[in-house]
């Protein structure tokens, strides 16, 4: 086993990125996982965008807040979160009391990193009086200094619920910031320039022609996706028949995905991080679920190789810790997000 750089297939933003290789995800693997993670009493959570054999191996796939849920209520000892550092984050804010592992440490999020807690400190002594919400997809520093955190499904929700005289501050993601900006019809909002930049390459003009390819298809649509803005659009001008469009968080797409699946929809084109499909496949094997971009995948999640979780379950590393005055202010503004709305699963 070792730690290769710059992998086919596996070049981030920085260009620079390594993940350990040279295991391969067979039985005589799965069956080590399952004898290491029987010893340490641990319980793997793994993200739907993770690899295939990630995804199969876990005890519970899902989105970033359905597996903290997940994480919070397990009576195992350890918590092995398959996903990005973030996502593990959350997970120990949520079980403090837990050891969370995460694979491989270095999984990081671009999303996450567009907004520092230095930013975000400074953008709000420019706005003293606004209330901060942020999407989940932000580290546990930006979250300590956040109001209340939100999903893609309630962001809605939770900013509407708002006083409406009160400014807003809208971070990281300008995508879903302009989806929530043009839903509650406020214009005291103010949206931080970041993007995830899996989502912001699956563009507009990409999604017309693959609808356009497609007039048949269903498009499913995250909402931190550079063409949702677009879609929109599309739908308002005609080009796209607005029944075709459905937003929705990886959790609704599962439930939606049911839903084809029993009304015998034949394509489905599908505009998030292409390791979904793994999910919506298994869920509706009937329907030909296509990527809006096929190149739409994240080098962070696939850090997350067999050999990572080999290394994890047999070393107990990389552990994920959260100072604890940072992990309580961040936990309220978790716990908030969770009582508003149908908080849903974001990414
Ligand atoms: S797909 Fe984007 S938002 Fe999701 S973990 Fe990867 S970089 Fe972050």
């Amino acid at each position: 086993m070792e730690r290769v750089f710059r992998a086919p297939g596996h070049t981030g933003p920085e260009g620079d990125i390594g993940r350990w290789e040279g295991v391969v995800g067979d039985e005589e693997w799965a069956a080590e996982i399952c004898r290491l993670k029987e010893r340490r009493n641990a319980v793997i959570l793994a993200h739907n965008y993770e690899l295939p054999e990630i995804q199969d191996i876990a005890d519970h796939t899902g989105d970033s807040l359905a597996l903290s849920r997940i994480a919070a209520e397990t009576d195992a000892d350890v918590i092995v979160f398959c996903g990005v550092h973030f996502m593990a984050e959350t997970a120990k804010i949520l079980s403090p009391d837990k050891t969370v592992l995460i694979p491989d440490e270095d999984a990081g999020c671009s999303l996450a990193d567009s907004l520092t807690a230095d930013e975000l400190a400074e953008w709000k002594s420019e706005h003293p009086d606004a209330v901060v919400v942020s999407y989940i997809n932000t580290t546990a520093a930006v979250k300590g200094l956040t109001d209340v955190c939100c999903t893609s499904s309630n962001a809605v929700d939770v900013v509407a619920g708002l006083p409406a005289d009160r400014e807003i501050l809208f971070g990281p993601d300008q995508f879903l910031g302009a989806h929530v900006r043009r839903q509650t019809g406020r214009d005291n909002i103010h949206v931080w320039a970041g993007e995830c930049h899996v989502h912001a390459g699956i563009s507009g003009p990409e999604l017309a022609r693959r609808a356009e390819e497609n007039p048949d298809a269903d498009l499913f649509i995250h909402p931190e996706c550079g063409c949702a803005n677009s879609a929109i659009y599309l739908a308002g001008e005609g080009v796209i028949d607005p029944e075709r469009v459905h937003m929705l968080s990886t959790g609704e797409m599962l439930t939606s995905a049911k839903t084809a699946g029993e009304a015998g929809r034949g394509t489905v084109l599908v505009a998030t991080e292409v390791g979904m499909l793994h999910q919506l496949r298994g869920v509706a094997p009937e329907v030909d679920f296509a990527p809006v971009n096929e190149r739409a995948s994240c080098p962070y999640m696939k850090m997350i190789t067999p050999a990572a979780l080999l290394r994890c379950l047999a070393l107990g590393t990389d552990e994920v810790d959260v100072e604890v005055d940072v992990a309580d202010k961040a936990r309220r503004a978790v716990e908030r997000m969770i009582s508003v709305g149908t908080p849903g699963g974001g990414e």
